[in-house]
């Protein structure tokens, strides 16, 4: 199908179905195959406001609370795949903020811009401490911030999975794009949006890796550490929010402290 043809099917889709929500792909043709995270963005909080009268009425009741760190990227689509995954988001861009929470994401964005941030702010710490004790998911630049080392250029890190990722590893022509491929969570192959991603070149035997890319995994988890080199917050399907919440109901049940090791 040409670029013109699929911008015609996604325009005629919308018109068919004006409040339905939107596949990644969709949001991506609108643009004319041209990645715009902003309108993204956008689409996504018209689409909130849209789902939200038939949202639950009492919002946060017995749901765990996940925390979304919101200094930069697309969180709002983070915190509306919580909510559509059972679990109540909270957005944090203060250290203080991760007092009483049960798990956090890390979302895509720029890593080094969040690092300073977090450095500057006396963050780094406190964020390293929360994952020695809570379910912690980075997706794409969060990854890169969860990994044990980074490459291309190196940066400093929270070191709290085993894996060495190397930054920007795809090559300008084919550094974002959506494939679809077959994971180990249960049903449908899964579709991965990948913008500017890293790689993962290494894991440690203590990763599990849940899909791939090419070979290289792009989906993976150390125990409560989740991270995906994609953005599954960006995809209608909410397979990975859905997996990572089920962790962070697990640990409020066994909280670290208690883990038989
Ligand atoms: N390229 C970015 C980095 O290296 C990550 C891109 C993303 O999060 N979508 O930080």
């Amino acid at each position: 199908m040409t670029k013109m043809e699929q911008q015609q099917r996604s325009i005629e889709k919308t018109r068919l179905n004006p409040n339905g929500s939107k596949s990644a792909g969709e949001f991506l043709a609108f643009r004319n195959g041209k990645l715009d995270l902003r309108s993204i963005d956008r689409l996504e909080a018209e689409r909130t406001a849209l789902n939200s009268a038939a949202a639950d009425p009492l919002p946060g009741k017995n749901l765990p609370r996940v925390g979304v760190l919101a200094i930069q990227g697309n969180y709002a689509s983070h915190s509306q795949a919580l909510t559509e995954a059972g679990a109540e988001p909270v957005e944090v861009r203060k250290p203080e903020e991760l007092a009483g929470l049960d798990g956090l994401i890390l979302p895509g964005g720029e890593s080094t811009t969040i690092l300073k941030f977090l450095e500057k702010h006396r963050f780094f710490e406190a964020l390293g401490d929360f994952c020695q004790h809570h379910p912690v998911f980075g997706t794409c630049a969060g990854a890169i911030l969860l990994a044990r080392e980074v490459r291309n250029p190196a940066q400093r890190s929270l070191r709290v999975l085993d894996v060495v990722v190397e930054r920007n590893a795809y090559g300008r022509q084919i550094d974002s794009t959506i494939l679809t491929a077959e994971s180990a969570l249960p049903g449908e192959p899964l579709e991965m949006v990948f913008i500017r991603a890293p790689r993962i070149v290494e894991i440690g035997a203590g990763v599990k890796v849940l899909a791939r890319r090419d070979g290289n995994p792009v989906l993976v988890q150390q125990g409560r550490i989740m991270a995906a080199t994609f953005h599954p917050e960006l995809s209608r399907d909410r397979r990975v929010h859905r997996l990572f919440v089920e962790t962070v109901i697990g640990a409020v049940e066994q909280p670290a402290g208690a883990r038989a090791q």
